[in-house]
């Protein structure tokens, strides 16, 4: 490593979202600085892993602001943890940079110590590279033995919830370009989801114990809860009048789409069995976040919409996912 990329860890990385603090520093023995990171998972408890990159013009825009990328690729990333339950301890970052701009990474390395502060999770190591701007990140947390969520325990007789609205992120994407000050506060508030996903990490926790499959939307309700069907050997029906959609979204028109097939929004889908929709109601109401359930599990293979008269939904649009 050069001198100006020891520099680069130092100054913006080991003292920003690299400070070990919060509820991980324990399991953190040594983080930024030497070959290897070194971490202890609480006894009793198994480690959970996930990675993801972004490249600049595939998955962000090209010149997005570097302070909304550090938040949205951590926010992202985390939501993996979220959707199987885990607690989040540390992640690590290989970041590809065409230059060293100090403004650039100012702005990146500050929202992403904050992000990391919010998440409660500590950057411990990673690699500074030069080229085309990319970051992976890995993020690692850890769930009591045998309990993490997966996508492949829904059973015939459970019902199917998804947290938050559906479809904000993806009609966000029509204002991407847009100048903010031209923008109504409907407008705003789609844009704002799309920038800042929320990883439902408390949720996930507390559905350890109640739900039998998980899965965070990143692709639409519609691909992403065809994963758990497909995982658990069963099929899903789905109904269209019940799905959670926002009054920006509604205005915003194309809702039910949006909510079915837009990706990036990062709530979560998961299945209970009936007997516990009591719980789930408490849980909603602790967490202050809507939960609603939309559908139920049956047997077979695959997805089916239904309408308010319980008949089969065509989706208008072009897209595949059945
Ligand atoms: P090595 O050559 O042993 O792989 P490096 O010289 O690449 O290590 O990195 C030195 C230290 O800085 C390591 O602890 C590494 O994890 C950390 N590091 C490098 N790049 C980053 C980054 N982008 N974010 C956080 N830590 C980093
Ligand atoms: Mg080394």
């Amino acid at each position: 490593m050069s001198a100006s990329e020891f520099d680069i860890i130092q100054r913006y990385f080991r003292n920003g979202a690299g400070r070990v603090s919060g509820p991980s520093a324990a399991s953190i023995r040594c983080g930024i600085g030497d070959d290897c990171a070194v971490l202890s998972i609480p006894a009793g408890e198994e480690l959970l892993l996930s990675v993801d990159t972004l490249v600049e013009s595939v998955h962000f825009p090209l010149g997005y602001s570097p302070a909304l990328l550090a938040y949205r690729a951590l926010a992202v990333c985390v939501s993996d943890l979220a959707a199987s339950g885990a607690s989040p301890i540390a992640f690590t970052l290989a970041l590809t940079l065409p230059s060293v701009d100090e403004a650039w990474l100012s702005g990146f390395s500050s929202a992403l110590a904050r992000a990391a502060a919010e998440f409660g999770i500590v950057l411990v190591g990673g690699d500074t590279t030069r080229g085309p701007l990319c970051l992976s990140l890995q993020v690692m947390g850890s769930a009591p033995a045998g309990q993490a969520l997966l996508r492949g325990g829904a059973q015939v007789g459970d019902v199917i919830y998804v947290s938050g609205s559906l479809g904000d992120a993806n009609a966000a994407l029509a204002y991407l370009d847009s100048d903010s000050s031209v923008l109504s506060p409907n407008q705003k508030y789609l844009l704002e989801r799309y920038h800042a996903p929320v990883p439902r990490l408390k949720l996930g926790q507390q559905l350890r114990s109640l739900a039998t499959a998980a899965i965070d939307i990143s692709d639409g309700l519609a691909a992403d809860l065809a994963h758990i069907l497909t995982a658990s050997s069963v099929a899903g029906v789905l109904r269209i009048q019940d799905l959670p959609l926002s009054d920006a979204l509604v205005d915003h028109g194309g809702a039910i789409a949006a909510a079915l097939s837009g990706g990036d929004d990062y709530e979560l889908c998961f299945t209970v069995p009936a007997s516990r929709r009591a719980d789930i109601e408490i849980l909603g109401a602790e967490l202050n976040l809507a939960l609603t359930e939309v559908g139920y599990i049956e047997t077979g293979v695959g997805l089916r919409c239904v309408d308010a008269q319980n008949k089969a939904y065509s989706p208008a649009g072009g897209y595949q996912h059945f």
